[in-house]
């Protein structure tokens, strides 16, 4: 049986990015070793079930989180640190979907999403190098042209007053590089140092008295009145209420869930600090950028002046031993000029996608519950994907039912066959990227 948590990373250890080069690596929590009772648990110590328990705990609750490996292994400890706006839906594909009432509860959650990110920072003084500015970047002349009526649909529709439309002379004036054709600046949009905030909001969670045991794998569920949870050491955990928040490296643990929302790897290089004179103006602005291609490229700078920048992904659960190489050869497409730059860090990270890419929020039972895949959309949605598991807990339900109604279908072919169909999809999209 493949294990998600240790096919791409030594056991219990974070993977060398430079992100985990930024921070000095605090000594290992303990794992859990006896036996407990507990009225709250959570599977997994990222966002999504670091928001819960401190969410959980604004409102009185109690929580213990188990994790396999450490707090922020997952994807919220690697990923491109990108704050967007909105879901992985635009609101015109949502509104198609499910009128505009409902889209417009989707976008005023995503940007309740954004606020909550910035009050956690704030609140709990986590300092993780945020900046606002999020540049949507196109490949072609029809994605520009897309993206401009996104933009003015957003301001008038939405009365959304952070959007500049960016055209080809501007875009490329920004960004040191002529190769997009247009897009628009996100001022409402941020990015920041994901590892060194999910790190913040782990240690937040500690002060407020949240129990969190790290390498402290869960083995298997047993449902019922009462959750009953058995850890890989054999310790078992008895819980009035679970939330299961392993997003892409659950693997097999709920089956229903796994279904669902599977495991895709993506991958980060990060340049040398770059000489002066080097990509002057995009470093200036330090804005974030991602772009229209299907499998999009992303990046930013760093505070040291490295570009940082996201691109490639794979669909099987090992990552290619070249991805560094592919992710090099999609940077200097986008900047030429940096094609003698030395790569210092490299790093893959598993993200889980559904089927429509709209997030799986489930109901498994009266008393358990799971949240994940965001689709590569997750960072301030997990975020407030935590608050709404504290308010269900809370009784307040109407958040959490308004996603888990969504019609988040299974894979064909379920769990175990929905590989081939789903990579043959996925391949066949992004070789569309070579030919815009
Ligand atoms: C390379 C990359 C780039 C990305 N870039 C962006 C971006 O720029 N912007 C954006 O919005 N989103 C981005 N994402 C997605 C985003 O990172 C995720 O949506 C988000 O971090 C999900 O958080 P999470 O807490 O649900 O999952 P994770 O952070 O993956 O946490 C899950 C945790 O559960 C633990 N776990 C799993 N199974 C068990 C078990 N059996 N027992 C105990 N613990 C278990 C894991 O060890 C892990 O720590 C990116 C993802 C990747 C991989």
């Amino acid at each position: 049986m493949i294990d998600l948590l240790r096919i791409n990373d030594p056991e219990g250890e974070y993977p060398k990015s430079y992100y985990t080069s930024t921070v000095s690596i605090q000594n290992v929590l303990p794992s859990l070793q006896e036996n407990i009772k507990c009225q709250i648990c959570i599977i997994g110590a990222g966002f999504t079930g670091l928001a819960a328990a401190l969410s959980l705990a604004d409102l009185g609750y109690e929580s213990v989180v188990l994790e396999a490996n450490r707090i922020g292994f997952g994807a919220s400890g690697r990923n491109g640190g990108q704050v967007g706006s909105g879901q992985r839906w635009d609101q015109e594909k949502l509104e198609m979907h499910f009128g505009f009432k409902q889209a417009q509860i989707f976008w005023n959650i995503a940007e309740e999403a954004k606020k909550e990110v910035y009050s956690r920072i704030k609140r709990h003084e986590i300092k993780c190098d945020y900046n606002p500015g999020v540049i949507q970047a196109c490949i072609n002349r029809r994605d520009t042209l897309d993206s401009y009526d996104q933009a003015d649909q957003l301001t008038e529709k939405y009365n959304y007053q952070n959007l500049r439309k960016l055209n080809h002379e501007e875009i490329s004036e920004i960004l040191n590089t002529d190769f997009y054709k247009g897009g628009y600046l996100d001022l409402g949009a941020g990015h920041l140092n994901p590892f060194k905030l999910v790190l913040g909001l782990g240690s937040a969670a500690l002060t407020v008295g949240v129990k969190i045991y790290e390498k402290t794998k869960v083995a298997k569920i047993e449902y019922g009145k009462k959750n009953k949870l058995t850890t890989s050491a054999g310790a078992v955990v008895n819980s009035d209420y679970l939330l299961v928040a392993g997003n892409g490296y659950l693997g097999n643990l709920d089956e229903e869930t796994a279904s669902r929302v599977i495991p895709i790897n993506n991958f980060i290089i990060a340049t040398e600090p770059l000489k002066y004179g080097f990509l002057e103006s995009f470093l200036h602005h330090n804005y974030a950028v991602a772009d229209s291609k299907f499998v999009p490229n992303y990046f930013r700078p760093s505070p040291d002046k490295r570009l940082i920048f996201g691109g490639g992904e794979n669909y099987t659960y090992k990552f290619p031993k070249n991805f560094k190489e592919t992710a090099r050869k999609k940077m200097i497409k986008v900047y030429p000029q940096l094609k003698d730059s030395n790569i210092d860090f490299s790093w893959g990270g598993t993200l889980a996608i559904t089927r429509n890419r709209l997030p799986c929020f489930r109901k498994v039972s009266d008393t358990a519950y799971s949240i994940s895949g965001y689709s590569g959309h997750g960072v301030a949605l997990s975020i407030i994907a935590g608050k709404i598991f504290a308010e269900l807990i809370a009784k307040k339900s109407e958040r959490f039912d308004f996603f888990s109604q969504l019609p988040i279908e299974p894979f064909p072919g379920k769990s175990s066959f929905r590989w081939p169909l789903m990579v043959l999809g996925m391949l066949w999209y992004s070789l569309r990227d070579r030919f815009r």
